[in-house]
């Protein structure tokens, strides 16, 4: 089944201890198609400026990615400046420039509102709300938002979070959501305002799933490359996605979800071993069997 994402597209400035790169291409969206494209056929929502590489959205167009939604306007890309200390689980954002985002109000293609999975990536709240209203009726929804929105939109941050079915954020972000420092009690606040699930990004430490009842924990795949931890979380939330929506079979049940979470993993562990979109544009369906089943590896135990 397809997929859609409504997200950003960006050019990236980034400086990390491992070097510094200029105007790259990233976004949340970005990410998010490239690493689910592996798995499903996805539908894309965003908008660029006349300055976006038109190769790139040829690139995009090439693969199982629907580029009907994605809008080239007058004006610039949006653009975000940060950087990365030794700890690389935390972005320090220099600048955040909307440009074309700032009047971006799209109208989905007939086509794409009866998609039955949806992300909600990283946006203004009031876009992700306005594609939400747009389907018609959809599988499962999810939510990913970052500290620039949780700050700034706060009224409709909180009124789309509670028409989603999961929230996908890292833990800096879910304390600054919900005041609760403890991860699980701050998981239980957002389940206690609709989404049924909650899936908490660590960085290096791997991902907390939490739904009513039931805990999963995965490791994060322990790598000797590491250059540029941009755009992980986007793709761990493309290869999770993905595989829900590319799966075969009725009702998702929580192994489906455990399954989704390690493909997750697997796919952003190959985004962070270079800049950019580089490492993740160049996957084989092998690599990708390969390192889940170097994470079964991993944490496989007996007693
Ligand atoms: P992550 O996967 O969490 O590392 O997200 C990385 C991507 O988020 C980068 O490629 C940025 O372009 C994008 N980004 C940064 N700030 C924002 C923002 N305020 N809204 C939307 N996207 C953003």
């Amino acid at each position: 089944m397809s997929l859609l994402v409504v997200g950003s597209m960006a050019f990236d400035s980034i400086r990390s201890p491992f070097g510094e790169v200029e105007k790259v291409v990233g976004g949340s969206a970005t990410y998010f198609s490239l690493a689910a494209s592996y798995l499903a056929p996805v539908r894309l929502v965003s908008v660029v400026g006349a300055d976006f590489p038109p190769a790139v959205i040829r690139m995009l167009g090439s693969r199982s990615i629907d580029t009907r939604g994605l809008t080239v306007a007058e004006g610039k890309t949006f653009h975000w400046k940060g950087f990365y200390e030794y700890d690389l689980n935390t972005a320090h954002t220099v600048t955040t420039e909307l440009n074309v985002f700032r009047d971006f109000a799209p109208v989905l293609p007939e086509e794409y509102r009866d998609t039955p999975y949806v992300f909600l990536g990283n946006i203004a709240p009031s876009l992700q709300l306005d594609i939400l209203r747009q389907m018609r009726r959809p599988k499962l929804v999810a939510l990913d938002t970052m500290n620039y929105w949780i700050e700034s939109s706060p009224g409709p941050l909180r009124e789309v979070i509670d028409k989603v079915d999961i929230l996908m954020v890292n833990e800096g972000e879910i304390r600054m959501l919900t005041g609760e420092y403890n991860l699980v009690k701050g998981a239980r606040k957002v389940i206690g305002w609709g989404p049924s699930r909650v899936v908490i990004k660590r960085g290096e430490y791997g991902v907390l799933h939490l739904s009513d009842g039931t805990m999963f924990a995965a490791p994060a795949y322990p790598l000797e490359t590491i250059f540029d931890p941009t755009g992980a979380g986007d793709s761990f939330a493309g290869g999770f996605m993905g595989y829900l929506a590319g799966r075969k079979g009725g009702d998702l049940a929580d192994s489906d979800f455990r399954l989704a979470t390690m493909y997750g993993s697997a796919i952003a562990s190959f985004t962070v071993e270079a800049f950019s979109t580089e490492r993740l544009q160049n996957l084989t369906p092998e690599d990708i069997a390969e390192r889940l089943g170097s994470f079964l590896a991993l944490t496989e135990f007996r007693v």
